[in-house]
């Protein structure tokens, strides 16, 4: 039974394990397919909305900047420059920051941060954000800068700063074939976090700047202004005591506690590693997250920020919620097809175990024992049963026990129906049957069977038959021995005197229905006492038997010649007339006195001959034959004496 319930228990494991796997598998698949949609969403917005900036900001430029008065102070500054003129210089940097102060405070209400200008040979000239702050080389901190003045082209893009890093849009200026530096217009990430948060309110965003590329670039006072996030300390955070008075809002509280939660995200820090853009999913107790990890490559091509965007994500929620119903129902499912296949189990083995004790019972019995089922099929076999057909008791069960038994030709009609099938049939209201039947051995060999056939009834309902058989050719064989000699004289070996009395009734009885002749001959050997007293009790045995096959040789097989006691026979000689069995009688009579009885010599009868009447009874008329035997007795021996 352990054994039984272990294999349930695996097989059923077996298969919940792969219906959980499948489970895991789609879910994984369709959470998956999920986020990467929402990454590839967020990333289309994202750049829709760096490129609509950077867009408005060529136009800030082309409308604010380049103006003929702008690079009329700039010439000025370049030459004063060129002349070493600081005074003068620094009077054209006010000129021009007084000039654009106006546009500054527009472009501020724009989500501009930064509007800076710089030389050809990338020094600053005025920051109009820090505007104490010049003459200081940008060189190696703002790239996107060189690059500008270098390639006398337009760069957009992220960079940090030696103060801030935002998106930066750097426009060469140059006017008339002169060279006049570079102008540049800077914005922070809340320009643009505010533009996400309006197309997508559900999201919160945050920026974090990768450390090992900032802190290098920083002026030492602006450091304080970054800290590390709680998941890296690559990762660090600007501003997050919100000094700047253009800072973006904090993100939601929820949100905070998810980002709080990143670090201990094995999903997040592999992430991270990757720098590809991507979807994770942290859970809460009640709550599914999604955090979109947005990698920002800076002009120079390094990812060195990284923006977040937090959101609760009710499909993911779905998805593992439909998963923990599939899996509890699996389980259920899984359970209950276990527990059921155990019962089936542990029933059909106390069937086997029913059946081998009825096997092992059966064994013992002589006789065999069949059980056929509904459809008439060998449900059950002895070894009994096996032995006696000649079969194996795997060719046995399974077959048609008709076909296979008990092969009658096909019943013709009702009158001689097989009776093994008709109990099959009748079912609830036939008889058993007993009797004798027929069976084929598997050598193709006939026997006589005894059957006991009974049905089967289970909960009322007739369920296929049991036979109890025996082979009894052995016992028929005797019987039929038996009947033999119960109507055989042993002697003569023809029939005796009571056989011969039962035909006699019966022919007699036939006679008297249908009026065809019948004749009776009784005989007796003369003086055979005399053989008996003479030569002995073997030479007469042998003269009756040499008497009887002389009678026998020249009777009809239709005529019945019978041993009547001692040395006297009778013969009934059916459809005979009286002159006709006189005749035939007269020619046995002559044949005896011919014939050569050895040391016994000639022997000789007496007969008695005589018709059935209508009226006579069998003793009437044997009494008749009896008397015309004695008359012939009388008159001599060796004769016939007849009468009607
Ligand atoms: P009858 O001509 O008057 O008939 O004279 P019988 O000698 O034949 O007289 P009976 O009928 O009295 O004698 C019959 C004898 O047949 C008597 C008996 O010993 C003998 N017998 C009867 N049955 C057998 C038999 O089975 N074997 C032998 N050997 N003799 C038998
Ligand atoms: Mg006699
Ligand atoms: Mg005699």
């Amino acid at each position: 039974m352990l054994v039984r319930l272990f294999s349930v228990v695996m097989v059923a494991f077996l298969v919940w394990f792969g219906g959980f796997s499948y489970l895991r598998h789609r879910v994984n698949g369709m959470e998956t397919t999920h986020l990467s949609a929402q990454t590839n969403a967020l990333q289309m917005v994202w750049q829709t909305i760096v490129g609509s900036y950077a867009t408005s900001m060529e136009a800030y430029c082309d409308i604010y900047i380049q103006q003929e008065p702008v690079f009329d102070l700039l010439r000025k500054a370049r030459q004063y420059r060129e002349q070493g003129d600081e005074t003068n210089l620094a009077i054209v940097r006010v000129q021009l920051y007084r000039l654009l102060y106006p546009v500054y405070q527009r472009l501020q209400r724009r989500y501009v941060r930064q509007l800076h200008f710089h030389t050809q040979d990338n020094i600053s000239f005025l920051r109009f954000h820090a505007p104490h702050r010049s003459g200081d080389s940008v060189e190696d901190s703002r790239p996107s800068v060189v690059m500008a003045n270098r390639d006398h082209r337009i760069v957009q893009g992220f960079e940090t700063g030696r103060v801030l890093s935002g998106f930066r849009n750097v426009f060469p200026l140059i006017s008339q074939g002169e060279e006049l530096g570079s102008v540049e217009f800077s914005q922070p990430f809340a320009a643009l976090r505010r533009q996400l948060s309006e197309m997508d309110q559900t999201r919160d965003y945050k920026m974090f700047f990768y450390a090992p590329l900032l802190l290098p670039k920083l002026f030492p006072e602006q450091k304080k202004l970054y800290t590390p996030s709680k998941f890296s300390p690559d990762w660090l955070v600007e501003d997050a005591r919100r000094e700047l008075l253009d800072s973006p809002p904090d993100i939601s509280p929820a949100a905070q506690t998810i980002c709080d939660l990143l670090a201990k995200s094995s999903a997040f820090t592999q992430a991270l590693a990757v720098r590809k853009a991507c979807s994770i999913v942290i859970k809460t107790p009640d709550e599914f997250w999604r955090v979109t990890l947005l990698p920002i490559i800076d002009v120079e091509g390094f990812p060195s920020a990284l923006m977040l965007s937090f959101a609760p994500d009710p499909q993911v929620k779905a998805f593992h919620r439909n998963y923990f119903w599939n899996v509890f129902w699996l389980s259920l499912m899984v359970m209950i097809g276990a527990g059921i296949s155990f019962q089936f189990l542990q029933k059909k083995r106390a069937l086997q175990e029913k059946k081998q004790r009825l096997q092992l019972i059966t064994n013992t019995m002589s006789d065999g024992l069949l059980v056929i089922d509904k459809s008439g099929d060998i449900s059950f076999v002895n070894r009994a049963g096996t032995e006696i057909m000649g079969y194996a008791l795997s060719e046995m069960l399974g077959q048609r026990a008709h076909d296979f038994l008990h092969p009658h030709e096909e019943e013709q009609g009702e009158a001689l129906p097989c009776p093994l099938c008709k109990l099959l049939k009748d079912g609830n209201s036939g008889l058993d049957f007993h009797g004798e039947d027929e069976f084929v051995r598997k050598d193709g060999s006939h026997f006589v069977t005894e059957v006991n056939a009974s049905r089967m009834i289970q909960e009322r309902k007739h369920v296929g038959l049991v036979l109890i058989f025996r082979d009894i050719t052995e016992r028929k064989q005797i019987e039929d021995e038996l009947n033999q000699l119960s109507h055989t004289d042993p002697l003569t070996n023809i029939f005796n005197r009571r056989y011969f009395m039962n035909v006699l009734t019966m022919e007699a009885e036939r006679v008297r229905r249908y009026g065809a002749p019948l004749s009776l001959m009784i005989c007796d050997i003369d003086h055979f006492k005399r053989v008996n007293d003479t030569l002995g009790h073997l030479v007469g045995d042998r003269v009756l038997q040499q008497v009887v096959a002389t009678i026998e040789q020249r009777i009809r097989s239709t005529d019945i010649f019978a041993r009547w006691g001692g040395e006297e026979f009778v013969l009934m000689l059916p459809h005979t007339m009286l002159a006709d069995a006189v005749k035939k009688v007269e020619e046995l009579r002559a044949a005896i006195s011919q014939t050569d009885f050895g040391e016994a010599g000639t022997v000789t009868a007496s007969f008695g001959v005589t018709p059935f009447r209508g009226e006579d009874s069998i003793d009437s008329m044997v009494s008749r034959a009896d008397n015309l035997l004695y008359l012939a007795k009388a008159e001599g021996r060796n004769c016939v004496r007849s009468s009607e």
